[in-house]
């Protein structure tokens, strides 16, 4: 049963990060079916962990734990209550009714992921781990939080480098026919959790959104990859003199367009325009147009999923970081991050200098940002520290 790493390729594990890759075994003693779990032992035949098996991903073993303990429900129940506690000693509830429950390895349960989105669970299950135990997690996320009604979103690509098909649908309960509408900083929106991206709605900028907002008075604001408006609606409420956001899916202007007129009460429609099209584009054309802003947000997509796609990745932030430095006013504010795995901290601002830099222009960073703490990170797993983001304000 026991999967017998190579000598001295159990260093990772004694600092407790929770990866085997394939090159680190040395000899699996049996067929084990993908999700099982299965013991990690040294090359002097030490028991080092208890993990799930993915037969045909490179990460080709996940650690469940540590210690020589029973995997099975009850293990799982008190993860599921560990990461509860975590996000009750941390008073999410206060800002927002849609929060992230589990945070995958960070929450000592790779491959899960849930969501809270008002009365409705979405789950997305990522390895074939957490495929093994999906109906027991869907179990205990009834029995732990008391809500009825898990949705399933396991239809992000990585899913396929672990040889899983995507899968969404009802696991418990029902869902509503209409959008979910959930609070954030006492401003709506909502969210379409079977068509949105990732499970509906990005709740790990909630912080960076209201960040935003506190800046935002009289400015003319660009949010670039606006998504379904989470910045813009900040940035409205909170007295922005205008607002354009600029985003290549049609579907998710639709929906910030109702976001816009689901807070009316706050948000001065009058003050917003959005625009369809591919960024990259349209910074150029604004600049060929001199036209010009007092912040701009850059929130784009994944440019690098691993540090395989760095080098392209990079070229990418740094065209659109440029353009922005070069769109912005005298004391302008640019809000710029990176959610790829594959650019660490450091490199995000290291890009972002030489886009000031080939821009001619000097700015100051008055505060870095990352993801919100409902995304909490493993000491052991600095990887699941993926949300980069620079306030820098231009010269
Ligand atoms: N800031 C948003 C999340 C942004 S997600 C929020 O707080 O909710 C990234 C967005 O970029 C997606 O909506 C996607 O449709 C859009 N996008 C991806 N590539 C793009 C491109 N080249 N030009 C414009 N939008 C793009």
């Amino acid at each position: 049963m026991p999967i017998t790493l190579n000598p001295n390729r159990e260093k990772s594990l004694l600092r407790r990060h929770p990866w085997i890759f394939a090159g680190a075994i040395h000899h699996v003693d049996e067929t084990h079916a993908s999700g099982s779990t299965v013991d990690l032992i040294s090359s002097e035949g030490h028991f080092l962990a208890r993990a799930s098996y993915s037969p045909i991903s490179q990460i080709r073993a996940r650690v469940w734990t540590f210690i020589d303990e029973p995997v099975d429900k009850e293990f799982f129940r008190r993860k599921i209550q560990s990461a509860i506690a975590l996000r009750n000693t941390q008073h999410v509830t206060r800002n927002t009714n849609a929060y992230r429950l589990i945070h995958a390895e960070s929450d000592g349960i790779p491959g899960l992921i849930v969501d809270r989105y008002d009365d409705v669970l979405v789950l997305q299950s990522l390895t074939a781990g957490s495929e093994f135990w999906k109906e027991t997690f869907a179990d205990l996320l009834a029995e732990e939080t008391g809500i009825q009604n898990i949705y399933e979103r396991s239809d992000a690509d990585v899913r396929e480098l672990e040889g899983l098909k995507p899968i969404v649908g009802i696991l418990r309960g029902t869902i509503p026919d209409s959008k979910i509408t959930i609070n954030e900083y006492n401003l709506k929106f909502n969210v379409d959790i079977q068509h949105g991206h990732k499970t509906g709605f990005y709740l790990d900028q909630r912080h960076n959104r209201h960040r935003v907002g506190e800046f935002a008075k009289d400015r003319d604001v660009l949010n670039c990859f606006c998504y379904t408006g989470g910045f813009s609606i900040h940035a409205l409420a909170n007295g922005a003199k205008s607002v354009l956001s600029v985003d290549s899916s049609a579907d998710a202007l639709a929906l910030l367009e109702e976001n816009i007129a689901l807070n009316r009460v706050r948000v001065p429609a009058e003050r917003h325009t959005s625009r369809e099209g591919d960024v990259f584009q349209l910074l150029r054309k604004f600049r060929d147009e001199n036209r010009s802003f007092d912040m701009i947000i850059l929130d784009p997509p994944k440019f690098a999923p691993t540090a395989a796609h760095a080098e392209k990745a990079s070229r990418a932030y740094k065209d659109i970081n440029l353009l922005a430095f070069k769109l912005l006013r005298h004391v302008g504010m640019l809000f710029t991050y990176s959610c790829s795995g594959g650019i660490d901290a450091a490199l995000f601002q290291k890009i972002v200098a030489s886009a000031a830099l080939d821009a001619g222009t000097d700015a100051t960073i008055i505060e870095h940002l990352s993801q919100g703490s409902d995304h909490p990170v493993s000491l052991h797993f600095p990887e699941g520290a993926y949300l980069k983001g620079l306030v820098c304000v231009k010269g």
